[in-house]
């Protein structure tokens, strides 16, 4: 049986193990529980989107990649509070974090291979940075969630 390849580090270059760490842009929304609750925590988050642009063989390679794409990017961080409302990591502009924005998320992992199918076990994740909608690129079709989407067929166009 050949040995399963997972990939290689984004910042090492070496190949790691089912165990590593994901850098992803996420699109996402909170809900928050009662409102007089202090602090005020989110009850629950609801992933719109997601995708993965970074893979790490582990958590120093992890953090010096987090560093380097954040300053590609001209995100100088900041605080990361529970909301509702957070400034942007990038231009400081409030975020309702119950509207969709922007979050790039590291996740510390293990991928379990199995003939059939994969997943994913997640061990941990974090927020390394939220973003408002024009700093992260929110385009509008990833606001909306496809189970949030009115059933309604769309005519078929036809080219002449
Ligand atoms: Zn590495
Ligand atoms: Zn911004």
């Amino acid at each position: 049986m050949e040995v399963h390849h997972y990939g290689c580090c984004s910042n090492c270059n070496h190949s790691f193990n089912s165990r590593h760490h994901w850098l992803s842009r996420n699109v996402e929304r909170l809900q928050y529980g009662n409102p007089d609750a202090v602090p005020r925590q989110h009850s629950c988050c609801t992933v719109l989107n997601s995708e993965v642009f970074a893979q790490y063989c582990g958590e120093d390679c992890a953090w010096e990649g987090v560093f380097h794409e954040m300053a590609a990017r001209g995100i100088t961080g900041g605080r990361l509070g529970s909301g509702p409302v957070e400034p942007c990591s990038k231009c400081g502009t409030p975020i309702d974090l119950t509207q969709p924005h922007v979050t790039f998320e590291l996740m510390d992992l293990t991928e379990i291979d199995q003939p059939w199918l994969s997943s994913v076990e997640p061990h941990h994740s974090e927020t390394v940075a939220r973003l408002c909608s024009k700093c992260g690129g929110l385009a509008i079709e990833e606001s909306e969630s496809i189970s949030e989407r009115p059933m309604i067929k769309e005519p078929i166009s036809v080219q002449a």
